[in-house]
């Protein structure tokens, strides 16, 4: 970020407010979302995090929940562009990191395409912290040297490699809440054996997380059996069985939230 560097003309700042804890934002993503004339954020974007822009700040929702969309993906392209034209900071605020399954790059696009000046602030992804901040490394020495990260949602998934994927050490899934069945069936299928440790974790990095752990063979009637429900991450791989050494205590995961009020 450039401070002051916008001054006259708008700017689009493509930031990524993390993966749920809004302690989890990154010091240059807050530092944009403190100078916004708007905010455009997601459905899992923290009202902690809203509530870090200028009061006056104009704030749109533009979020998707599974079925439902508030803007069309060229209605926020638009807004972005309409408002940084009027002369505004405008953030784009994302869960996560902006570049990962995020539609991040579409905006940019639209952004460069229109002459918009623009620029991704990277966020801390959940395919990486979810796992980590539940106890779960997603590479360990002798464990796991590499991982995948997919979507399990259908429109993406159908062009995955299944049979690459059921060779990956650790393999990451997101959006794969709603076909945990026939994502771990197809892996079987690939030939990945159906022991292989499994952890799905349901709003992961937030008070209300939750850890569900099995094997490939079992992980999905887990999950429907304990009524999981997105946003939720998948982890296939022998790094689950750390966990048991390395989940954090209880007490810890309340700790960020209250620690963020404190920054205000
Ligand atoms: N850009 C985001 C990912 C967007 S796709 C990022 O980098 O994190 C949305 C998916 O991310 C969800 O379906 C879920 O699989 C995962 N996800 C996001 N937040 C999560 C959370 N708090 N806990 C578990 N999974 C989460």
């Amino acid at each position: 970020m450039r401070p002051g560097g916008n001054r006259g003309g708008g700017i689009v700042y493509l930031v990524g407010a993390g993966p749920g804890d809004p302690e989890l934002i990154t010091v240059r993503g807050l530092r944009c979302l403190r100078q916004a004339d708007v905010v455009v954020y997601d459905r899992l974007v923290d009202a902690r995090l809203l509530a870090e822009a200028p009061p006056a700040a104009r704030r749109v929702y533009a979020g998707k929940s599974p079925g439902r969309q508030a803007l069309r993906q060229q209605e926020i392209d638009a807004l972005l562009v309409r408002q940084a034209r009027a002369g505004r900071v405008v953030v784009r605020l994302k869960g996560g990191d902006p570049f990962v399954f995020g539609r991040g790059g579409e905006e940019a696009l639209a952004c460069a395409a229109a002459g918009v000046a623009w620029e991704a602030v990277p966020g801390v992804t959940s395919a990486v912290a979810v796992p980590g901040l539940a106890g779960i490394p997603l590479t360990q020495r002798g464990v796991a040297a590499s991982f995948a990260v997919v979507t399990g949602h259908c429109a993406g998934a159908d062009r995955l490699d299944w049979a690459a994927l059921a060779r990956a050490e650790t393999l990451v899934v997101l959006m794969g809440a709603a076909r945990l069945g026939e994502i771990t069936a197809l892996l079987a299928r690939h030939g990945k054996p159906p022991g292989t440790p499994a952890a799905i974790v349901e709003n992961g990095t937030r008070e209300d997380e939750r850890v569900l752990t099995g094997t490939l063979g079992d992980i999905a009637e887990i999950a429907a059996a304990a009524g999981l429900a997105s946003p939720a991450t998948l982890v296939i791989g022998e790094v689950v069985r750390l966990r048991q050494a390395l989940a954090p205590p209880a007490a810890a995961s309340g700790a960020g939230a209250e620690a963020v009020s404190r920054l205000a």
